[in-house]
């Protein structure tokens, strides 16, 4: 599958549900939030047919996402069903880490592959305050959950935002020294919430960079995780376990070679993760009509690249929508 660009897509994230166990400051508002209507959300039954029918056209890797993933009852069944489907090669998750400790092992002998779990504090007020919601919730007790089932790699996304989690980089970075984890700084992309702060919460990648080696010395280029699809570049403070990335929506665009599609819990197919550039699918699919026509549209319209540094994210209110 290839788009009107020539790049190779063979990448889709699934967004299994719109609601969520945390209300992030960058990511839902605090309430008022209208949940989609349960008839509106795909079933894990069409999910798996729009998967089934991509497949052939190169689908090989998948990343279930949300919302949060893990409050949808029922995901291991649906890890299952995706990993009977035979050309798919790698099933990922990204979830807040909340229910991890419980779900690990389900979720890896279900044919989980690996795991990113955003965590943008390790301090307990802290996590409470970004997250709007106190569930008590440990990352480091989650992601070794994670380790110890067996999902390879880990990755912890922090979201950087000016004064509010800037000071914990450091401790951050210091969790890859003894373990196996890669920790990803992100940008903060200023939607939601926060779009009427334009940039100025936004801590530019560099920066994060200079506080880790004024810390802990010239960080090493590290070829990162080996199975990884996306946008991160990865270095390694010397001699440690895990390494860090930085994803820089904002400093650099890395739409060039963007290899991924998106689709909402409500079938809608996104080619770009900010914009209106999407084709619905769900009414398609419940009316037996063949989904690869409907592909083929969408990616011969998926744009060059997006138009954030233009402040221009279409119609997007969070990216809770989308999945991150
Ligand atoms: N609930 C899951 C989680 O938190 O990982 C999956 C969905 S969440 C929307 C996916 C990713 O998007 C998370 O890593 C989150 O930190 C990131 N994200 C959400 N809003 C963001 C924003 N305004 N700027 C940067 N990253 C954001
Ligand atoms: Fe929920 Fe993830 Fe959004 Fe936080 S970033 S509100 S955990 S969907």
């Amino acid at each position: 599958m290839r788009d009107q660009f020539g790049r190779s897509i063979e990448y889709l994230r699934i967004s299994v549900t719109d609601r969520c166990n945390f209300r992030c400051i960058y990511c839902m508002p605090e309430r008022g939030i209208s949940w989609l209507p349960k008839p509106q959300i795909l079933s894990y039954e069409e999910i798996v047919e729009v998967v089934r029918q991509l497949a052939p056209l190169g689908l090989r890797r998948l990343r279930i996402t949300g919302g949060e993933p893990t409050v949808r009852p029922g995901l291991a069944g649906l890890i299952r069903q995706l990993r009977a489907v035979p050309a798919i090669e790698d099933i990922a998750l990204s979830t807040n880490g909340v229910k991890l400790p419980q779900m690990a092992e389900e979720l890896r002998a279900a044919g989980l592959d690996r795991v990113n779990m955003s965590s943008d504090s390790l301090r307990p007020t802290r996590i409470a305050e970004i997250a709007r919601r106190d569930l008590s919730f440990d990352p480091v007790v989650a992601a070794t959950a994670a380790t110890a089932a067996g999902l390879d790699p880990v990755k912890i996304n922090v979201v950087v935002i000016r004064g509010a989690n800037e000071d914990e980089v450091e401790d951050f970075a210091a969790l890859t020294v003894d373990r196996p984890w890669h920790v990803r700084f992100i940008e903060l992309m200023p939607v939601g919430d926060l779009a009427g702060t334009e940039f100025s919460r936004v801590v530019p990648s560099a920066e994060v960079l200079a506080r880790i080696a004024a810390r802990f010395g010239p960080l090493e280029h590290a070829e990162g995780p080996v199975r990884g699809n996306g946008p991160a570049t990865y270095q390694r403070i010397a001699g440690a376990a895990g390494s860090i990335g930085v994803i820089t929506p904002l400093t650099h665009t890395y739409c060039d070679s963007c290899n991924r599609v998106r689709l909402t819990a409500d079938g809608r197919l996104r080619t770009c993760l900010y914009g209106d550039h999407e084709v619905n699918l769900r009414e398609p699919l419940r009316a037996g009509v063949p989904l690869a026509p409907l592909f083929a549209e969408a990616l011969a319209n998926k744009p060059r690249e997006h138009e954030l540094l233009k402040l221009r994210v279409g119609g997007l209110k969070a990216l809770s929508e989308i999945g991150g």
